[in-house]
């Protein structure tokens, strides 16, 4: 594969003092970035002013740099009148923080002139305190500790301490295979974090079945069924939470939170309950990433090609309906990991049309249907009788998309795949679709409560 950019990230353990100074790091790029917006700004208003006025071109103010080394320059000009105390922190902090400007503002006039594809952005605001905070170091001395897998280093604040083992970051390092390009602290969900960029030297094994199409139905019900017959049960991560994250919510409007208007310091039990309800959302997320991130892997390690639909996942999530469920599966972060993951496992992603019909037509005689309500789990063909679940119709419709393009072979024969009980809820496992040939009677399915199942088709 070749050099690739990839994130390590792992939770720091620091002592009080030194989370102190990651956090006064934090809050210096934050300045520097609210002083160079704020400059920005200024002289970009004043000049529209004067233009209003009929002052010509030539004798507007001078507009400023909006590079990040021209924003450097200025600040560094600046700093001893506007922030004696810079000295404090390292000079990182503040280069960062101008240069993330830099980007912000460049991204701001890119999508402005049509330079830049996808959604509007926005002129950059100013950060508030209670934004995520983050500091970047991309010079100095950083990086992980030799012959120690428990300890980071990083510029002026010198040596943490890490939450988990460095182990598979020193290993890239010991065999002279990764390149450390910056580092990142950042501090999310109760906890402080550094992220080192690195530029890795890959070699990845090629998918196990090179020659094997595999479609993938995306839904609501079952997070995956996969034309192999495989179905990858929704963990509903969230929805398992939300009790327990009802309960706290309760708990903490029960107890004296923040107000505004008076002043109202929050009571330390209100933090306390907050803390409980940061962590519980950070163990859903970090679940529902564990999750996708294991899926993704083995399909383009074992398959040549992923055959996905192009779901409208923006469009999905302005349903109020469906917005929870969809989110809640991580859709478009799914097929962001599938497409880099194939480029590292030499397999193939196949993205579907939005418009195919996968869930209408036979994947038997490839009749289309006019209609198919969603709550018609199985799907009945009219034409030659085929009898199948809806999504496994959907996915096997999806693999054939490609073997008809390539006019390869399709292979609905079904890999190593577990039966698992149902255990934890949390946990993904393999259960099989109705229709495939299990041996097993059906799973009963009366009585319980349908949800909608999400296709454009
Ligand atoms: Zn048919």
């Amino acid at each position: 594969m070749g050099v690739v950019i990839r994130a390590f990230r792992f939770a720091l353990d620091p002592t009080p003092v030194q989370a102190a100074e990651l956090r006064s790091h934090c809050g210096a790029q934050r300045y520097a970035f609210n002083w160079g917006l704020a400059l920005v700004t200024a002289v970009m208003n004043q000049r529209t002013a004067e233009a209003s006025y009929g002052i010509p071109e030539t004798e507007l103010t001078p507009s400023v740099s909006w590079s990040a080394y021209g924003l450097r320059k200025l600040w560094n000009q600046a700093k001893n009148t506007i922030a004696p105390w810079w000295g404090e922190n390292s000079k990182e902090a503040y280069a960062s923080g101008v240069a993330n400007l830099a980007t912000a503002l460049s991204n701001w006039n890119a999508s402005r002139t049509g330079a830049r594809r996808g959604p509007k952005v926005r002129f950059p605001r100013f950060k508030g305190k209670r934004q995520a905070i983050s500091c970047r170091f991309t010079t100095g001395s950083f990086g992980l500790v030799d012959g120690d897998r428990r300890h980071v280093r990083l510029p002026r604040i010198g040596t943490v301490r890490t939450h988990e083992s460095t182990r598979k970051l020193a290993r890239h390092v010991e065999r002279g295979t990764a390149r450390i390009r910056s580092a990142t602290v950042s501090y999310r969900g109760g906890r402080w974090f550094c992220s080192f960029s690195v530029e890795i030297d890959r070699t990845d094994p090629p998918p196990t079945r090179p020659a094997s199409v595999v479609g993938v139905d995306l839904g609501v019900k079952s997070l995956a069924v996969l034309s192999t017959g495989e179905v990858i049960a929704n963990p509903r991560h969230l929805e398992v939470a939300l009790c327990e994250l009802r309960r706290l919510q309760r708990q903490a409007a029960r107890r004296t939170g923040p107000d505004r208007r008076t002043r109202q310091r929050p009571s330390r039990r209100w933090l306390r309950t907050q803390a409980r309800i940061t962590t519980l959302h950070t163990a859903v997320a970090n679940a529902r990433r564990d999750g996708l991130h294991k899926l993704s892997t083995r399909l383009v390690r074992t398959h040549g090609t992923v055959v996905v639909e192009d779901l409208n996942v923006a469009g999905m999530l302005r349903n109020r309906r469906l917005a929870r469920h969809v989110a809640g599966l991580g859709m478009g972060e799914f097929r962001r990991q599938l497409e880099y993951k194939a480029g590292w496992a030499d397999s193939r992603v196949h993205l579907a049309d939005r418009w195919y019909p996968s869930s209408k037509t036979c994947s038997a005689c490839g009749a289309v249907k006019t209609k198919l309500r969603l709550s018609e789990r199985i799907y009945h063909c009219d034409q030659c009788g085929l009898a199948l679940d809806r999504d496994l119709n959907a996915a096997r419709n999806l693999a054939r998309l490609v073997n008809e393009a390539t006019g390869g072979m399709s292979s609905p024969s079904c890999g190593a795949t577990r039966n698992e009980p149902d255990g934890n809820p949390r946990q993904t496992h393999t259960v099989w679709a109705t229709g495939t040939a299990t041996g097993r009677p059906d799973p009963p399915r009366s009585g319980q409560r349908r949800h909608r199942k999400v296709t454009t088709a």
